[in-house]
């Protein structure tokens, strides 16, 4: 835990022997929370544009996108292997075994070695989850949930259309599959003040998850959360670079160290991008994250019993 935290980079080099790098595919799936099999009209901060780079289209085969993707990074690092990334919308949401078929598509790519799949913690079903763990016998899986906060009138405000108790059920199911497994927040949503935050940190720390993907509540263009504040409905907390860095510190104090933390920040298209507008890239901040930790003597998990 050489930065105070234990790192994405960590929680991998557990898990394989090489360097790893994710490449994001879009597989082409919608959210159950836009077609209206969950709700409509999504949830009030998304905006999907902000999810794919450029070489992630669904009119690429997932194939063609991996195999772009991996022309991308291998440049670099010809020694590289990879994890497909099904990031885009409700990565479980449709037909089992077209889901099935389309995980096992991204396995077949030379060099692919597993698949993180981002979804909704509200849909996973049983029987996925059952063939999930079968593939996971054979291939590296990983499954992440969008919780974005433990409070569900939060939830309720930003219309995600599932609670906590979502959450906490699929997690727990997910690790009884025996499939590792993380969670999606979002620090700093609307009516949220630090101590319900660190409250999210201490409810996701007595989870038995594998890792947490952390960012900063980025206000983007073409958003109905955009919009209400732009017609002074609401407001959101605007965090400096030093107050967000602080609210991080007390974050990895609260975290578990069985934990890893992914990331803390998050960075959307520039042209889409509202606020916050630090003109940092995200390894800037990392290591002005990292110069604080290192400051303040700052351990993952310290305060968890306090
Ligand atoms: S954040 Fe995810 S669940 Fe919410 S509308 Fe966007 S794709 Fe759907």
């Amino acid at each position: 835990m050489a930065q105070g935290y234990r790192d994405f980079a960590q929680f991998l080099s557990e898990h394989f022997d090489c360097k790893m790098q994710k490449i994001a595919v879009n597989a082409g799936f919608t959210c159950p929370n836009r077609d209206g099999s969950k709700g409509r009209g999504g949830c009030t901060y998304c905006n999907n544009q902000t999810f794919n780079p450029a070489y992630c289209t669904p009119s690429q085969s997932i194939t063609d996108q991996l195999e772009e993707g991996k022309r991308f990074f291998g440049k670099k690092y010809p020694d590289m292997r990879y994890l497909a990334y099904y990031q885009a919308y409700t990565n479980t949401h449709g037909d089992i075994d077209r889901i099935m078929e389309m995980y096992r598509e991204a396995l077949s790519v030379d060099k692919v070695d597993g698949i993180i799949i981002g979804t909704r913690p509200d849909c996973m079903p049983d029987e996925l989850l059952t063939q999930l763990a079968e593939l996971h016998k054979s291939h590296w899986i990983m499954i992440e949930y969008g919780a974005e906060t433990a409070h569900n009138n939060t939830l309720d405000f930003i219309n995600r259309c599932h609670s906590w108790e979502d959450t906490t059920d699929a997690v727990m199911r997910t690790h009884n599959a025996g499939i590792p497994c993380g969670l999606h927040l979002i620090l700093g949503l609307p009516g949220e003040d630090e101590s319900m935050i660190l409250d999210t940190i201490k409810q996701v720390s007595r989870l038995p998850l594998d890792t947490i993907k952390l960012h900063q509540l980025q206000l983007v263009r073409g958003t109905r959360m955009a919009k209400d504040i732009e017609d002074g409905l609401y407001n959101v907390t605007h965090f400096s670079v030093e107050e967000y860095i602080s609210l991080c510190c007390k974050v990895i104090q609260l975290t578990s160290p069985s934990i890893a933390i992914e990331r803390f920040v998050s960075q959307s298209p520039d042209n889409l991008l509202i606020s916050p507008r630090w003109g940092l890239k995200n390894y800037e901040f990392t290591n002005l994250l990292n110069n604080a930790i290192k400051k303040l003597g700052v351990k993952q998990g310290e305060l968890l019993n306090s």
